[in-house]
């Protein structure tokens, strides 16, 4: 018989996972505004493109399921990245090929992954909203934030449980590149053991330094890319999986029958179009040209301790005060995202750089509220 609780009658929230009540939600930068009371003007906080050009799905009619995995993306997209069709998952956004990764390869309460902090915080709320234990080896700032091989070695010599290794190249929020030798050398030491995971959503504003290479040679490998990012669709949630077909074929059985609704593939397939692909490329570019601007102007400021080489479209800095410029940039409707609470980015600010009025504007006001605090 089913005994009646009065707790939990009046809050059913507490019969949720006790693992899942501990967790503390995911906060956006638009619901830290609203809390703080300012509306935004300059949005520089979630590295998404400054630029887009205007799009619209061609299909009228919805009363039909989408296809599975919608045929025009997947052939669009194994051309563009060079990989083969069976080779692709289509996903919403890189973060659901995260959490699937997680789904599939990791059972809960019993498997790990591997991470290199400071990174992309979305490997640990996959992991742990699904029950797997978060195992980090941060790195330093003084090696250029590049993963320890042999601590990783060691771990994966210690432990059988790490089913994952996520590897961010390039690295955010720190903007660093992992070269595709060391990643070499990571696939070589995980193969038989676990996937490694080569988190590639910014490779377009560095496309030579891409480990698609590694594909080839080690079937469990896996590259995440994403269409949020310079191809200027954040708000479409299309990203994708690069892997071997048997590390696919076990994640479609997990994904949901129809991941992909109609309108986001119509818009994704005119994104991948050969002329679409070239106005992106272009569009990066510039970002990469503006970065550099931003850059040189950062490093003159006084209150600026460091501006950290970044090869995609955002800049790490580190402030003597950052929580101050923080707080005094917002102020003036200007959102940036502070990164203070990673390990090794203590005052340190991840900037996404914007258009070129935008840039201006917050090198305006940087200036300002620096020289209010000399
Ligand atoms: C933005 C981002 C993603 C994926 O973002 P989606 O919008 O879900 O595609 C994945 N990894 C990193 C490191 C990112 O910065």
């Amino acid at each position: 018989m089913a005994v009646f609780c009065e707790r939990t009658a009046a809050d059913p929230g507490l019969l949720a996972r006790p693992d899942v009540q501990k967790l503390t939600p995911y906060q956006s930068a638009r619901r830290i505004m609203q809390a703080a009371g300012v509306t935004g003007e300059v949005w520089l906080n979630a590295n998404e493109s400054a630029e887009a050009e205007p799009m619209a799905p061609e299909t009228k009619l919805f009363n039909r399921y989408p296809e599975p995995q919608p045929e025009a993306v997947v052939e669009r997209y194994a051309a563009y990245a060079g990989v083969s069709p069976e080779q692709i998952l289509v996903t919403r956004g890189g973060d659901e090929g995260i959490e699937l990764l997680v789904r599939t390869f990791c059972r809960p309460g019993e498997d790990a992954v591997l991470q290199f902090p400071p990174t992309y915080g979305m490997y640990a709320v996959s992991a742990e909203t699904n029950g797997a234990e978060v195992v980090n080896l941060v790195t330093s700032p003084d090696r250029g934030w590049l993963p320890d091989v042999a601590e990783a070695a060691k771990v994966l010599e210690e432990r059988t449980d790490v089913k994952l290794v996520f590897a961010c190249s390039p690295g955010n929020p720190t903007g660093t590149l992992i070269p595709v030798g060391m990643l070499r050398k990571l696939a070589e030491l995980t193969a038989g053991r676990a996937l490694l995971v080569i988190d590639e959503a910014y490779i377009e504003f560095t496309p030579a330094n891409t480990a698609v290479e590694l594909l080839k040679d080690y079937p469990h490998v896996v590259i995440i890319r994403t269409l949020s990012k310079a191809f200027a669709l954040a708000g479409l949630r299309c990203g994708f999986l690069l892997s071997s077909p048997a590390v696919i074929g076990m994640l479609r059985k997990v994904i949901a029958p129809y991941p992909i609704p109609v309108p986001c593939a119509d818009i994704a397939a005119q994104a991948l179009s050969p002329e679409s692909v070239s106005l992106m490329h272009r569009r990066a570019a510039q970002c990469v040209m503006r970065k550099c601007e931003l850059e040189v102007a950062l490093e003159d400021l006084d209150g600026v301790e460091a501006v950290y080489l970044s090869a995609s479209n955002f800049l790490l800095v580190r402030f003597v005060d950052a929580a101050r410029v923080f707080t005094a940039l917002r102020d003036r409707g200007i959102i940036l995202r502070d990164q203070s609470r990673q390990p090794t980015l203590e005052n340190c600010i991840r900037i996404t750089v914007g258009t070129k009025d935008e840039n201006e504007r917050l090198l305006t006001e940087l200036e300002e509220i620096l020289k209010e605090a000399a």
